[in-house]
């Protein structure tokens, strides 16, 4: 059944603060089988905000509001609430002696306007809110046919009036919606959509999503049914089709990274990586896999170096005899740190006029059988680029130790 989430304020719609509860809430309809089709962000604006109702009652079975049930002047979702759907507002008498015991319990008396958090429309009910002074309002419409809850817009006391109150008194969906991630690395977007084809078309059961995402593309399955073993016969069948299709690109069944799987890889077998990372990877395959406490048996040495200390002329001459160079200095590190495998990532430097010049970057990933490299475009975005360099080695790990197995 379709749902769909309205998130009221002028502070949302101006960029002062983030929309979290609709995220929030859209994964925890999803969970219980709903499918949200639509967020609507909107200002504290009254003919905007009835427009937006009406409209949304007509599209769904569900509308959950969240924010603008506070007590000064721009808080006018219930206002609005009413003026959407004709009815008049009234005062609801166990809400305002609640909020009323509220203040007394602060050691504070109820201000007069405070008051107006007590009226919900006619034929609505108030939500109790335990944990604040706003109560949420649940109204139940014929025709069309639709429930609309609305909540507080602090995440905290929405959160709690969803799972205490608003939960249980909502249509339940007869469907079952599951959703699971697989993450590639190697292809493009378009790349992979090119080659799962059929499977990304909209409408689909299950549906296939891409997204991109530091050079890893997402595949989510979302499967639709009225069981739970039939959503998950309908996610396996997609699953083996992307994997034949993706073949090694894929890395992860599940929400992993890249540097969670070659940890367990290097772990597994009792191998240990050598890290010497500059610019081109600026210490981002340490910093991962330095993350987590499990996965330091993993490293032997890591470190950083921000340019090389001596740049020789016959390394300066060409690009090729710096990778040589490179290659020198990572079997020095195999010996020396005990390493089963090392990355070591570097720009190379020419003499450009009498001037030392920084090229373009390169990795290399040696080890045990193996010996990779790659040339590195340090223009542009140095998060992306960065990103992107630390994750292609990461990768050569993964597929060598993999073809080992
Ligand atoms: P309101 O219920 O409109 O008075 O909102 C109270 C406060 O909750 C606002 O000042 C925001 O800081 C926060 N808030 C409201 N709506 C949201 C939302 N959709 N996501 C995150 N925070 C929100
Ligand atoms: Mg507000």
């Amino acid at each position: 059944m379709k749902a769909e989430i309205i998130a009221i304020g002028s502070e949302l719609t101006c960029g002062a603060r983030l929309d979290t509860n609709s995220q929030w809430l859209s994964s925890e309809l999803e969970g219980r089988g709903w499918t949200v089709h639509r967020h609507t962000t909107i200002a504290d604006d009254h003919d905007g905000m009835v427009r937006v109702f009406r409209e949304a009652a007509q599209r769904s079975r569900l509308v959950l509001v969240t924010g603008g049930l506070g007590p000064t002047l721009d808080d006018i979702t219930r206002d609005t609430l009413a003026a959407a759907f004709e009815q008049p507002l009234v005062q609801d008498d166990e809400a305002l002696a609640h909020i009323e015991a509220m203040f007394v319990s602060r050691g504070r008396t109820m201000p007069e306007r405070n008051k107006v958090q007590a009226l919900r429309p006619q034929g609505a009910m108030a939500v109790h809110n335990a944990h604040g002074t706003a109560p949420g309002i649940l109204m139940h419409l014929e025709d069309p046919a639709c429930t609309i809850g609305v909540m507080p817009g602090v995440p905290a006391e929405m959160k709690l009036m969803f799972t205490e109150q608003i939960v249980d008194a909502l249509p339940r969906s007869r469907q079952v919606v599951r959703r699971s991630l697989i993450r590639t690395f190697g292809y493009g977007e378009s790349d992979a959509e090119r080659l799962l084809g059929d499977l990304t078309a909209r409408g689909r059961n299950p549906e296939v999503g891409i997204t991109a995402s530091q050079a890893v593309i997402s595949l989510s399955i979302t499967s639709r049914a009225d069981t739970e073993s039939e959503c998950e016969r309908l996610t396996a069948a997609a699953r083996d089709t992307i994997y034949q299709r993706l073949g090694s690109a894929v890395y992860a069944d599940g929400n992993l990274e890249l540097y969670d799987v070659v940890a367990r890889q290097l772990l597994d077998r009792n191998f240990r990586l050598a890290l010497l990372e500059g610019p081109t990877t600026g210490g981002l395959i340490s910093q991962w896999l330095t993350e987590r406490t499990d996965y330091a048996a993993c490293l032997s040495f890591s470190r950083m170096f921000p340019t090389p200390q001596s740049i020789s002329p016959e390394l300066t001459a060409d690009g090729g005899l710096w990778r040589e160079h490179l290659r020198k200095q990572a079997d020095r590190i195999i010996d020396e740190q005990q390493a089963d495998y090392v990355v070591l990532s570097s720009p190379s430097y020419v003499v450009q006029d009498g001037r030392i010049r920084k090229q373009n970057g390169c990795v290399v990933v040696v080890g045990r059988n193996l010996d990779e490299d790659y040339d590195v475009s340090m223009t542009g975005n140095l998060a992306i680029f960065r990103n992107r360099a630390a994750r292609h080695a990461l990768n050569i790990l993964r597929l060598h130790l993999e073809s080992q197995s």
